[in-house]
Formats: structure tokens, C-alpha cells, sequence
């Protein structure tokens, strides 16, 4: 199957199986907008929770926190949102950066947009059509609709950590350096959404933003960048599907001193070459701090009283969209194998992010074998380990609706079981099956699961 293709075939694959349907699809579908179904959500969760755990659970020197959606309107003037997406802007179809018509066609002294460059990717005249174009969507606070009550839905999580970076770390007793670490839902109107989930109008970001003593932040950025891929590559993506994407001096953003994106091959249009960004390393210098504590009027330094210092911390920023990477992990567990002159679809996922981690069947529909494999997948259930009952077609049948759903187990109650009280239990990747005392199943696949 061609790159191009493996998109669709996950698109139809996630709704089949239920991990992804399109929002409102009875009415026609919302433009770019999903919705995470039972296996879905599951996923998605565990994805969160390994970044949570990584990020927060075993380090002592990142905090956790959930700042709201909506925020002063004030917030979005200091971090330049408003200023910097109020103008007349296109985006290259081709690399979906966004730039200022009038700036551009001034630079190379052209009246056509067809003739201009992508000063990013270098195409020629990819270009949608200008629009004054807030990426922001807009709402208004309260019952009047007047200029005064404006609120927006946030573009991007990291704005929430900055205003809250003193009451954290006065709250937490933290020293610089330390991070505030956050997961939660971003909206952006974004002019050329598409390729399924990665890139929406409503995702969720995991960012993270680590405040250093200015001097330091060069060290950390690196170690961030190296220890962000290692946690990507924790996920089970292969090694030769990630890259690191260095941002040259003219294609930084106007808050970055360096930055880097970690970028995972999706295959097909995505990024022109089927590299797409999941996650960006970003050096924000102290601009945001400095914007916040000049909007709000407070000062926003941190005080090292031990060292007799007082300073606006750099922030090195880590941001990663949970859609992004579920789309990345699912995009690198799916292969298809010829067995038998039949086509075997399989999601390789790894087992710890795997939905659901057992299929349990009876062989047939007698001789007391349904009892006996819905008490081991009750058993299963209430230690946790999320189990899916089928007792209903052949038995092939049942192992492939679990291989498609990325199940790495699947445990079957046969007439050996009745006899001596062992199951079998097959994997996913190998197909090898073995016998297991059904007593001993649950350990049997904590041990694994890791
Ligand atoms: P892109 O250029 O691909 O739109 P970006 O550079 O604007 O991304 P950032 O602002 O750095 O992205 O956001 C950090 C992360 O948030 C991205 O790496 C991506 O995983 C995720 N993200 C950003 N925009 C979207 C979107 N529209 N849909 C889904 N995920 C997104």
C-alpha cells in the first residue's frame, strides 16, 4: 500500500473499529473536527497519561496544572495573537505557513500572488486567498454582545502556564529551574485543515515550559530536545519514522531564540514529503514574561534570595499535540500481512497503549465455555485490564476483529480448559499460542504488559 493511501485506510479503519468518528457526521460532519470513540478515547488516554507520568509523576521539579480555556482578553494582546493574526494573510497549501500578502508580494516587488514564493518550502504560487484572518475563535463573555466582553477560545495552552508561573512556583516552593507542565484542549481556525487528525480546529496540546536563569538556556534546550525524542520513541514509533527539524535563523517564530520540531513520516501529502511536525522544542527567551509583566503591570521575576539575584526566567517550551502523536501511533502500528492467500490488517501497537489489552472467547457456544471465559474476563476487567468479550463467529474471525483493534492478546476457552483449567493464549504479532492455567491469567498479562 502507498503512503497516500495508508490515510484513508485509517480513516476508515478508526471508524470501523471505533477510534475516531467525524464530528456531527449525521449532519454532513463538522469541518475538521473528530470525535474519539470507545478504543479512541482509550488510546488518546494513554498517551496522555505516559506523557503525564514522564513529565510529572517522576520529576520533582515539573508541576502540574489546568488552567481554563478562556482568559483575559488581555492574554492574547501580550502573547501578540490578536496583533499577529489580524491581517491580510494566505498560507502555502503546500507547507500551511502563513504570512502577510502585502508583505510578501512586497519583498519580491510582484502584483500576482501565482509568481511568489513560499518563503518556508519554496513553492510557487500554492497560495489560498488573502483573508483578514484572526486564527482565534472569537465568543463573547456574558449576555451583551459589546466589544468589552471579547473572549477567546485559547490557540495553544502554554499562555495559561505564564500567567499562573509565579502562583505555581510560590505555591509549590519550586526553584528556577523548574517547569509547569499542562494537557488540555487548543482551537484554532485554522485556514487549510486536514490529512484526518493532523491538523484540526480542536485538538488537544501537551506542553510543558521549563523556566531557566537566562545563561543556562542553551544546556536545557538541548536536553529537552534529546529527551523529548527518547519519550516519542518510548511510544514504539520506529527509530527511521522520527527526525529532528532544525528551525534556520529566518524561519524562527518572533518569541524563539532556536527551536526544533520533532517530526515523524505520516507517509503521503502530509508536509509536502509525508514528514509532519508532532512536536515542537522551542527557546521562548523571556519574551513571554517580559509581554505579561508589561500588559498586566505586575512583576512577574522570580527572587533567588539565596544567590541574591532577581530575574525574568527563559523558558524552554515543549509542546506536543495528543492528536497529532495518536495519529503518528496509529499511522506506525498498522501493516498488513499476506497469510494464505488472505490479508491479515494489524495495528502492532504497543501493548501499554493498546485499548484494549485481552480479547477473551469461549470456543463455542457450550459445554459451559461462555461461563467460564466471562468470569476470566470479569476477572480481568476488575484488576483493571480492559477486556472485550466475543463469543460470536468463527474463531479466526474473532482473532482478527482483535488484531485490527491492536490487541496484543487474545485468550481463548476451549475443551482442553474443561479438563485441566488452561486457556490458550494467542499473540498478536507472532500468532504463537500457548497454554496458560487460566488462574494465573491476569499475572500472566501484567507481566507483559509492562
Ligand atoms: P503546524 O505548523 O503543523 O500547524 P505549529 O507549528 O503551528 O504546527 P505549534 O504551535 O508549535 O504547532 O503547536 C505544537 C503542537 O501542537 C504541534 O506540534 C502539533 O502536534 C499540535 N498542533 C498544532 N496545531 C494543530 C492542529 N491544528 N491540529 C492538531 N494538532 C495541532
Amino acid at each position: 500500500m502507498s503512503d497516500a493511501e495508508l490515510m484513508e485506510t485509517l480513516v476508515s479503519l478508526a471508524k470501523r473499529r471505533g477510534f475516531i468518528f467525524q464530528s456531527s457526521e449525521i449532519y454532513g460532519g463538522t469541518g475538521s473536527v473528530w470525535d474519539y470513540g470507545p478504543l479512541g478515547v482509550e488510546l488518546k488516554r494513554r498517551i496522555k497519561e505516559m506523557w503525564w507520568r514522564s513529565m510529572v509523576d517522576e520529576r520533582d521539579d515539573i508541576e502540574g496544572l489546568d488552567a481554563a480555556i478562556l482568559m483575559h482578553p488581555r492574554v492574547w494582546e501580550a502573547s501578540g495573537h490578536v496583533e499577529e493574526f489580524t491581517d491580510p494573510l494566505v498560507e502555502c497549501r503546500n507547507c500551511h505557513r502563513r504570512f502577510r500578502e502585502d508583505t510578501l508580494r512586497a519583498e519580491v516587488g510582484a502584483q500576482e500572488m501565482s509568481v511568489v514564493q513560499c518563503p518556508k518550502c519554496g513553492k510557487t504560487g500554492e497560495w489560498t486567498e488573502p483573508r483578514q484572518f484572526n486564527l482565534m475563535f472569537k465568543s463573547h463573555m456574558g449576555p451583551v454582545e459589546a466589544e468589552g466582553s471579547v473572549v477567546y477560545l485559547r490557540p495553544e495552552t502554554a499562555q495559561g502556564i505564564f500567567v499562573n508561573f509565579l502562583n505555581v512556583q510560590t505555591a509549590a516552593r519550586q526553584k528556577v529551574p523548574f517547569g509547569i507542565a499542562q494537557i488540555g484542549k487548543a482551537f484554532r481556525n485554522e485556514i487549510t485543515p486536514g490529512h484526518f487528525t493532523f491538523r484540526t480546529r480542536e485538538f488537544e496540546q501537551m506542553e510543558m515550559q521549563f523556566f531557566v536563569e537566562p545563561g543556562t538556556d542553551d544546556e536545557w534546550f538541548e536536553r529537552w530536545k534529546e529527551r523529548r525524542m527518547e519519550w516519542t520513541r518510548s511510544l514504539g514509533l520506529a527509530e527511521d519514522r522520527l527526525r529532528f527539524v532544525e528551525h534556520g535563523p529566518d524561519e524562527l517564530a518572533h518569541y524563539a531564540k532556536s527551536a526544533v520540531d520533532i517530526e515523524f513520516r505520516f507517509g503521503g501529502t502530509i508536509g509536502g514529503d509525508g514528514w509532519g511536525e508532532v512536536e515542537g522544542v522551542h527557546n521562548r527567551t523571556d519574551f513571554d514574561l517580559r509581554r505579561h509583566q508589561e500588559y498586566s503591570g505586575k512583576r512577574l521575576e522570580y527572587i533567588d534570595p539565596a544567590a541574591g539575584k532577581r530575574f525574568l526566567p527563559y523558558i524552554i517550551e515543549t509542546s506536543v499535540g495528543a492528536d497529532r502523536l495518536a495519529l503518528a501511533v496509529l499511522a506506525g502500528a498498522y501493516r498488513e500481512e499476506e497469510i494464505e492467500g488472505d490479508t491479515r490488517v494489524v495495528l502492532g501497537l504497543a501493548p501499554s497503549l493498546a485499548p484494549l489489552k485481552a480479547g477473551v472467547f469461549p470456543l463455542v457456544k457450550k459445554d459451559g465455555m461462555p461461563e467460564r471465559a466471562r468470569a476470566i474476563h470479569d476477572g480481568l476487567r476488575q484488576r483493571g485490564l480492559q477486556s472485550f468479550y466475543d463469543e460470536s463467529g468463527a474463531i479466526g474471525r474473532r482473532y482478527r476483529r482483535q488484531d485490527e483493534a491492536g490487541t496484543p492478546f487474545c485468550i481463548t476457552v476451549d475443551g482442553e480448559t474443561l479438563s485441566d483449567g488452561t486457556v490458550t493464549v494467542r499473540h498478536r504479532d507472532s500468532m504463537e499460542q500457548e497454554r496458560v492455567s487460566e488462574d494465573r491469567i491476569a499475572e500472566y498479562l501484567e507481566e507483559r504488559l509492562g
